[in-house]
């Protein structure tokens, strides 16, 4: 079922602000659209606003062609699952499951095969007789997850479903959850402040920032053509690099006068209309080069301050001699001694060049 929003807005009563406002969005039929945006920018907000569970002040909600504003939420066709599992404590994983279809008043062997279908689904056909006490939490979860689906819903709402789980676990829970969208096909919309969660889950990412829509498409385009600097800094890990400077003759020259960077050929003419303006660039921090001997093109010297080991890769975080902080992200098994000097490059591809003042993208 594809889900409309139209200039929808959002003001509670009592305050004086819009918590939303201009939201417009088409999430197509079978996405897996993953809201994200940090606490308090509105993401469950607008949720509860598809769910019906919060009134709409402006603009129009559609399923499919029809405008569901004033529907109540029960003829919606919609099934959520909430971070806490929300499971009924004195009832079996098995009733929990049937509770809604029983309310419907469905037949019992419409019942039993969707539980059964879902659980085994799922894989928690051998807890159907447990009470959620005796079972654990990835597992209520999955038994939170069973109960919505039981219900054939047209659109999955989930606000962040995964956040009582612990790391491992919520790994594999988000395969988990692309797997069942590929077998189910329902279009879901997902509520999360995890980038991670957003990046390798959804087919649409939404990012928000206080009450307006950042952002909204592919995870890659996210990551390659973040639309502005918060966007930029929201997304990726490390944090992406961001320095303050102009546009002299073309090029990029930082403020301390430590980094200089030309703009690849087809980006030339974009930034070259910014010519002595203030620009920011941006550099995500795995797209620093190592540079021995006599530099090519746009280098620079660093010291290494801190340097943090994950394995796969090490975080180097360094200073300019003017102090400024430049975060590298280097492979695992390349030496590297705090204390040291070191020179860098960069990838003439990896420049993400913003128009200081409004923040915007400009290549
Ligand atoms: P979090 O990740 O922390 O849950 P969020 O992005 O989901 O944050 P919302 O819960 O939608 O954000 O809240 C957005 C703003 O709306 C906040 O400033 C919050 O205080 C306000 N808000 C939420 N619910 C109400 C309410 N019932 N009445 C008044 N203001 C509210």
């Amino acid at each position: 079922m594809k889900v409309t929003l139209k200039d929808i807005g959002k003001k509670y009563e009592g305050r004086e602000e819009f918590t939303l406002r201009n939201i417009n969005l088409e999430i197509e039929d079978k996405d897996f659209c993953v809201i994200l945006g940090p606490s308090g920018c509105g993401k469950t907000t607008l949720l509860r606003m598809i769910a019906g569970l919060n009134s709409i002040t402006e603009g129009d909600l559609l399923f499919g062609e029809k405008r569901m504003n004033k529907v109540p939420s029960k003829d919606r066709d919609i099934a959520m699952v909430f971070q806490s599992y929300a499971l009924y404590p004195h009832m079996t994983v098995y009733d929990n499951m049937a509770f809604s279809l029983n309310m419907r008043r469905e037949r019992k062997s419409v019942i039993d095969e969707r539980v059964r279908e879902a659980a085994e689904l799922l894989q928690i056909t051998s807890y159907l007789q447990s009470k959620p006490s005796d079972i654990s939490g990835g597992q209520r979860q999955r038994v939170a997850l069973g109960r919505a689906m039981v219900r054939k819903p047209k659109v999955f709402l989930m606000d962040e479903p995964l956040s009582n789980l612990d790391a491992k676990l919520r790994e594999h829970m988000r395969v988990e959850l692309v797997r069942l969208h590929k077998s189910l096909g329902t279009t879901s919309i997902y509520v999360t402040h995890d980038q991670t969660e957003a990046m390798t889950m959804a087919t649409k990412i939404v990012l928000m920032n206080e009450g307006k829509i950042q952002q909204d498409g592919k995870p890659e385009e996210f990551y390659n053509r973040p639309a502005n600097i918060f966007v930029a800094r929201f997304i990726g890990s490390p944090t992406m690099n961001i320095f303050e400077g102009k546009i002299e003759n073309g090029r990029f020259v930082s403020n301390d006068s430590y980094i200089k960077a030309e703009p690849k050929p087809e980006d030339k003419v974009k930034v070259s209309g910014y010519e002595g303006k203030r620009v920011s660039l941006g550099i995500r921090a795995e797209r620093f080069r190592r540079v021995e001997k006599e530099p090519l093109g746009d280098t620079f010297e660093c010291e290494l301050d801190v340097m943090e080991m994950l394995g796969k890769e090490k975080i180097l975080f360094t200073k300019l001699p003017n102090g400024q902080d430049i975060t590298i992200s280097v492979p695992g098994y390349l030496d590297y001694v705090p204390g040291n000097k070191y020179m860098f490059g960069f990838d003439l591809d990896a420049l993400h060049f913003f128009d200081a003042e409004t923040g915007l993208r400009i290549n």
